[in-house]
Order: structure tokens, then sequence, then C-alpha cells
């Protein structure tokens, strides 16, 4: 079986991919591989920031890997918060990052958004990558107590209730994050 490092230690995050990449392949977390390093992520990309993960551990430790980066893009803040989603307002506190949005788009023309992955994937010497996106919308105030991060203000198209107001099961059949990882599944099982 193929070891593939996934650079993250979220122990959830990774039991997720791997029921479904399947058993073709074996991922470590990153403590698996006694890598503690805050890996950096100064891109100004999604896909800048997940190559900066698996440039770094092909250079420190020569192993298969892959890692991802998400966020929310929001048309009429020109793209923002994008690669900043984490700490938009320049703390994590997603309430003032969230409230920060809210403020930003007071009396905007359009709320359309998007939330977007990309997962940047080094095997056997070469690379690639992974998008997936969901198109929604920005309401104007949090609804929901599900998920995490933007959850309670976007609403994806074609439903009428927020993320943060679906069961995680339901979320997870059309995020952006699932969208990509089912990408990069099928990739592998074709590899
Ligand atoms: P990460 O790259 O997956 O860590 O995501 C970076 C940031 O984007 C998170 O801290 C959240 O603020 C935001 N984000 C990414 N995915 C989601 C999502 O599915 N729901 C809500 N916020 C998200």
């Amino acid at each position: 079986m193929l070891e593939l490092v996934f650079a993250t230690n979220n122990a959830h995050k990774l039991e997720e991919v791997q029921a479904i990449i399947g058993s073709k392949f074996n991922l470590r977390s990153l403590a698996e591989i006694d890598c503690y390093d805050d890996i950096p992520e100064t891109g100004v990309t999604f896909q800048e920031n997940a190559q900066q993960k698996t440039d770094y551990l092909v250079e420190r430790f020569k192993v298969n890997c892959f890692g991802d980066d998400s966020g929310l893009e929001i048309d009429a803040l020109g793209g923002e918060p994008g690669v900043y989603s984490a700490r938009y307002s320049g703390s994590r506190d997603m309430e003032q990052n969230i409230d920060l949005v809210l403020e930003r788009l007071v009396g905007a023309e359009s709320r359309t958004a998007r939330f977007k992955t990309v997962i940047s994937l080094f095997l056997e010497g070469k690379q690639y990558f992974f998008e997936g996106t969901i198109e929604g919308r920005i309401i104007d105030e949090r609804r929901g107590d599900g998920g995490f991060g933007y959850d309670p203000i976007f609403i994806p198209d074609g439903y009428s209730r927020t993320f943060a107001e679906m069961s995680a099961a339901e979320k997870n059949l059309i995020s952006h994050r699932s969208i990509a990882v089912s990408k990069m599944a099928a990739f592998l099982k074709g590899f």
C-alpha cells in the first residue's frame, strides 16, 4: 500500500479523506512523520498556499504528499477574504471575521460568493492540482449553528438554508472541499 502524507494534523479531516480515497493509499498525518513545523502559508492564491505545503514536505521529508487550502471569495469585495479567510479581521476570531464581512457588504449591489478549495498533490515526482468550488451568496445575518467558519452567512445556489443550517453529511455532499477531494480520489483510483 502506498503511503501518502496529508499536510494536516486535523484527525477528523484525515479520517474523512481516508474514507473517500479508500484503502489503496494509507494516509499519514504530519505528526505521524514527526513534522511539527509551522509550514509557511504566504501565497496570494489558494494554489500557491497548497503547493507551499507539498513543496515543504517534499524538500524536507521526501514523501508523496498532498495539502489543501480553502477560503471564501466575495465578488463585491474583489475576491476577499480569499487567502485571508482565517484571519480577515486581523484575528482568528470568526465572530469578528463575519462581522467585518457583513459590515463591508452593507449596501452592496451583489452578494455573490463562492467557497474554493485547491489541493496540491505530489506523487512519484509529479505535481497535480485539484479544485473544488461551490457558488452561493452571503446573507445579511447569521443563520444556524452547525459547521464552522463562514458557514452561518453562506447559502449555496439552489438552496434556501445556510451551510450552518445543514447537517455535516448534507454539507459534505456538496462542499468545495469534498468536490476537490473527490477529484483527487478519482485520480488516485486510476493511478
Ligand atoms: P482551510 O484552508 O481549510 O484551513 O480554510 C481557511 C479558512 O477559510 C477557514 O479558517 C475558514 O474561515 C474558511 N473556510 C474554509 N472552508 C470553509 C467552510 O467549509 N465553511 C466555512 N468557512 C470555511
